[in-house]
């Protein structure tokens, strides 16, 4: 996927989570939405780098560089939600692309859908709202069901812990 599907997914994305986590739909949402939509659309944009250092769709499209992102929070208090727009980011260049991903990285093996969209395809940006609603319902299940995502991962983790 390139730039403008990821900024596109990014966006849609918190607002959807903004809903999901604050549903009054009043000042509260949209907060929520301001704390996330930054930080979102910044780890959306992240992984590409790797086309100028590394190795494009492999060095920043693993699964080791997310666990970075998730512990940040975790251990400094910062980088809360960038996470989100890195798996959002993955999941999009797997389903909206021909091409996989190096989930595994350094092993070099791509991971990806055979049913994946031409990035250059005119159903391009359909498949970024799809792959958007479905990551809402994900997180809406986990945050309903699993753990609560309010206060980002981090602080869900530790309260669902008790520590
Ligand atoms: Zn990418």
């Amino acid at each position: 996927m390139n730039k403008k599907g990821h900024v596109l997914n990014a966006i849609l994305l918190s607002i959807g989570l903004g809903y999901i986590l604050q549903p009054s739909g009043d000042v509260e949402t949209f907060v929520q939405i301001a704390e996330m939509i930054v930080p979102v659309t910044l780890g959306a944009l992240f992984p590409d780098v790797d086309t100028a250092f590394g190795k494009h769709r492999k060095t920043l499209h693993n699964l080791p560089v997310l666990a970075v992102f998730l512990a940040y929070p975790y251990f400094f208090g910062n980088l809360e939600f960038v996470w989100v727009g890195v798996v959002t980011h993955y999941l999009l260049d797997v389903m909206g692309s021909k091409r996989g991903i190096a989930l595994f990285y350094p092993w070099p093996k791509e991971f990806g859908l055979p049913i994946g969209v031409a990035t250059s395809s005119k159903w391009a940006d359909a498949v970024t709202v799809v792959v958007t609603l479905v990551e809402l319902a994900a997180f809406a299940a986990v945050h309903y069901f699993v753990l609560s995502l309010d206060s980002g991962l981090g602080a869900g983790i530790r309260a669902s812990l008790g520590v």
